[in-house]
C-alpha cells in the first residue's frame, strides 16, 4: 500500500473518530439538559435533614434516620 493512501486512510479514522466523539458527547449533554427534571427534594420531618431523590418517586426514606417523608418543594 502507498504511504499517501495509507496517511488518507489514517485521516479519514481520525476524523471519523473525531466526529463519532463529538456527536456522542453532543448527545450526552442533551440528555443531560432535557433529561428528567430536578431530583425532587425531601425534607426529614424527625431529623430535619435535607435530601435528594429522583423526581418520580412521592415517598422518600431519609439517607440519616430511614423515616419515610413526602417530597418537599421550595418553591411552594
Ligand atoms: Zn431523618
Amino acid at each position: 500500500m502507498r504511504p499517501d493512501v495509507l496517511l488518507a486512510g489514517y485521516m479519514t479514522v481520525m476524523l471519523l473518530a473525531l466526529v463519532v466523539l463529538w456527536i456522542a458527547n453532543s448527545m450526552r449533554r442533551r440528555r443531560f439538559l432535557s433529561g428528567p427534571a430536578e431530583d425532587r427534594v425531601f425534607r426529614c420531618l424527625k431529623c430535619g435533614s435535607v435530601y435528594t431523590d429522583d423526581p418520580d418517586v412521592d415517598l422518600s426514606r431519609c439517607p440519616q434516620c430511614g423515616k419515610m417523608n413526602e417530597s418537599f418543594d421550595f418553591r411552594a
